[in-house]
């Protein structure tokens, strides 16, 4: 950040999705920013997933005191194997917003997100499914105190089930809000099934 201010003097913003804004660069300066930006080990954007990009976590342990879970730590992590699991299933170029969040409080607003993930107990969390992208829809709870090394699986029924089952244009968030948690779980529960026989 100091090497683009001392060199571009931009102006700066904040945003609520934890993203810091350049300002006031002009368009034939943006090759050379970007250079930058490579130099010093930091990804542009058309280089992160769709997941990534969308995704945001509060601090939680070890800088916050109310926290019960992992959150900023683990979601690196956890958005990894999501990368895997989506690229697999020919959906890495959907756009959805994961949130995680050490406690209840929600500081990252997981409720309001496609995917929420909420730190219930040390280990667990509680996953929300069915906000939108503008956040201006809540999301439904999904399934309670989930293990950590679940919450991969359990997700990655809920995208075999929207790669199967979407309208044709219909958002992640969308189809979570059309199916409700009642009927994404019995979609894994028949696929789970249907492993048991194969095996
Ligand atoms: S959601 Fe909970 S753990 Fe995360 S920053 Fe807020 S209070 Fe702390």
């Amino acid at each position: 950040v100091r090497a683009i201010c001392d060199v571009f003097r931009p102006g700066l913003r904040l945003t609520a999705h934890q993203s810091l804004l350049f300002t006031d660069i002009g368009e034939d300066q943006q090759k050379a920013l970007g250079e930058l930006l490579t130099a010093h080990g930091v990804q542009l954007s058309h280089q992160i997933s769709q997941v990534r990009r969308w995704s945001m976590a509060c601090v939680a342990w070890p800088t916050c005191g109310l926290s019960i879970a992992e959150a900023e730590r683990a979601l690196p992590g956890l958005v990894n194997r999501l990368e895997r699991e989506l690229a697999e299933l020919g959906l890495a170029d959907e756009q959805f917003t994961l949130r995680m969040t050490g406690c209840p409080n929600g500081c990252a607003r997981p409720y309001n997100a496609v995917i929420g993930l909420v730190g219930k107990a040390k280990g667990r969390y509680t996953v929300y499914l069915g906000g939108n992208t503008l956040g201006t829809r809540l999301a439904f709870l999904y399934k309670d105190l989930v293990p950590e090394e679940d919450l991969v699986p359990v997700l990655t029924a809920t995208f075999a089930c929207f790669k199967e089952e979407r309208l044709a244009g219909e958002s992640l968030g969308d189809f979570y809000c059309r199916q409700g948690p009642d009927r994404l779980a019995a979609w894994h529960e028949r696929q789970l099934d249907r492993r048991k026989g194969a095996a």
